[in-house]
């Protein structure tokens, strides 16, 4: 599974907003795009960019990778499945992204960020409709269950972060259960119900090249 394993705060501040790739520390003072909000590198502070139609269209890819953790090929075959099936293309590539199990366990507050999740997964600490998956790009569908294998409800990077989740976050598209520490997918969510902060539309005009 190949993975982005460099400086996270770095690609906040090449894509100029905050990602959330670290969990907690974002949501404090701490975060990089408080105290470095300039793009990284020796003339990020000076250097003023145009971007081309193209830049931005590049940009918004970049950055919607970067928020799923997703390398560019996994990425480019995404938008292929999502250019194959009926409907917007945009929303179906981030219906896929956002149906994928380290995303899912992420919004169920399971995990404080998706590459933790990521981690979380590949250790086999979660199961699918009551099966151990360890495969983080698993894609789930409505009526799938995801619960925390028995022994691995006392791992605090789980539980913790589990109670600690901000439920201002809730997903309307899953049904978490607090008490079994279970979430369930109850549809494919739509666009309104994806809260990522970026325009499709570019992606797919920049594929369709
Ligand atoms: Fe991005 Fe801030 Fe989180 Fe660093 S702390 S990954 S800059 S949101």
């Amino acid at each position: 599974m190949a993975v982005y394993h460099g400086p996270k705060c770095k690609l906040c501040r090449r894509e100029g907003v905050r990602l959330y790739l670290k969990g907690e520390r974002c949501y404090t003072q701490k975060c990089a795009m408080e105290t470095r909000g300039y793009p990284p590198g020796e003339h990020g502070q000076s250097r003023r960019r145009r971007e081309t139609p193209y830049g931005v269209q590049l940009r918004e890819k970049q950055k919607t990778r970067r928020i799923y953790g997703v390398l560019e090929r996994q990425f480019h075959n995404y938008y292929q499945k999502a250019s194959r099936r009926q409907g917007v293309t945009g929303e179906i590539l981030l219906q896929l992204l956002e149906t994928r199990f380290d995303n899912v366990i992420f919004r169920l507050g399971m995990a404080a960020s998706r590459a933790a999740a990521r981690q979380l997964v590949s250790h086999r600490h979660f199961h699918i409709n009551g099966r151990v998956v360890d495969i983080p790009s698993c894609q789930l569908r409505p009526g799938d269950v995801i619960s925390v294998v028995a022994g691995s409800q006392k791992v605090a990077a789980i539980r913790e972060t589990f109670e600690n989740r901000r439920r201002t976050e809730d997903q309307p598209w899953l049904d978490i259960d607090e008490k079994e520490m279970t979430g369930k997918v109850l549809q494919v969510p739509t666009r309104e119900q994806i809260p990522a902060p970026v325009q499709e539309q570019l992606i797919v005009e920049l594929y369709s090249k």
